[in-house]
């Protein structure tokens, strides 16, 4: 089977360091197993989309020698498909209409399972939701480890279309996944929590979910986390070939200083890499 990977950023600002580190994990890890990797916007939410930031994101991956093996692909455009799949769940009775708003929800976020038998009288059907398994998803991830998790007790049935009309994140990036297939996803450990709700989606489309690998991640000196929508440095205005290096020793590799272009430094990835170097706990940004 061919190593598929990928990194899918959303657009809603600029690369940071802790967004270049996931692209840098997912291309290296490709690298690793002679695969292909993939990039895809995932822009199906317009509201947070910031003007520009598709062709920065993609052009800033292109001065640190990362291109995608296959056009890329922008996640807007699978609407249709990604609306297909959601009416099959509904039709195979794993997916129901839901009548209830963010106010009748209890405050642990826990969905209680009120429309599970049905929208009850006097309320409208608001959004769809994924009818949980009952039994525990077991996963392993390549940094984090053996994971369980028990969905009914951390989420509930979950929202795949939300009151608004659009489609949610973790049926999207489920579907994109299985057809652009996807065989391992790399990316930051912000999504490890996730990861338990799209393999129970992966196992009810019928596909083989793929490994994971989550990338701890880069914090600020408040321990917070980088964001682009915070005031993260953006990378693109940084050196690339020495962001590179660095980012490299923050996921425990060891680059020589020797590297004098991203070509090098990419061969030398592809024979030195080790995946069990990577930490799991938060890395400090550096010069911050
Ligand atoms: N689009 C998501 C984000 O930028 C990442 C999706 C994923 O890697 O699964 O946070």
């Amino acid at each position: 089977m061919t190593y598929v990977g990928r990194f899918a950023p959303s657009p809603t600002g600029d690369l940071h360091l802790g967004s270049l580190l996931a692209a840098v994990g997912s291309y290296a890890q490709a690298l690793l197993h002679d695969g292909r990797w993939l990039i895809r916007i995932e822009d199906i939410d317009p509201a947070r989309q910031v003007p520009g930031a598709v062709d920065r994101q993609i052009n800033d991956l292109k001065r640190f020698g990362m291109v995608s093996a296959e056009p890329v692909i922008l996640q807007s455009q699978s609407r249709a498909r990604h609306d297909a799949v959601i009416d099959d769940l509904m039709v195979r009775g794993l997916a129901f209409n839901c009548g209830c708003s963010r106010a009748d929800l209890p405050a642990s976020g826990i969905y209680p399972g009120t429309c599970r038998n049905g929208v009850p009288a006097g309320k409208d059907a608001r959004s769809i939701r994924f009818r949980v398994p009952d039994d525990p998803i077991q996963f392993n991830d390549a940094v984090f480890g053996q994971r369980i998790e028990q969905l009914s007790d951390t989420v509930g049935d979950f929202v795949i279309r939300r009151a608004d009309g659009l489609v949610a994140y973790q049926l999207a990036v489920v579907v994109d996944d299985i057809d652009q297939g996807v065989t391992e996803v790399v990316r930051g450990a912000d999504l490890l929590g996730s990861t338990a709700r799209q393999i129970a989606l992966w196992q009810a489309l019928g596909a083989e979910p793929p490994s994971w690998l989550h990338l701890p991640l880069v914090v600020d000196q408040d321990q917070q986390k980088l964001g682009k929508s915070t005031d993260a440095d953006p990378v693109h205005a940084q050196p690339p070939l020495q962001t590179l290096k660095t980012v490299l020793h923050m996921l425990g590799q060891q680059p020589p200083e020797a590297l004098h272009s991203i070509d090098a430094v990419w061969q030398w990835v592809r024979g030195h890499w080790q995946t069990r170097r990577i930490p799991s706990q938060p890395i400090p940004s550096p010069g911050r």
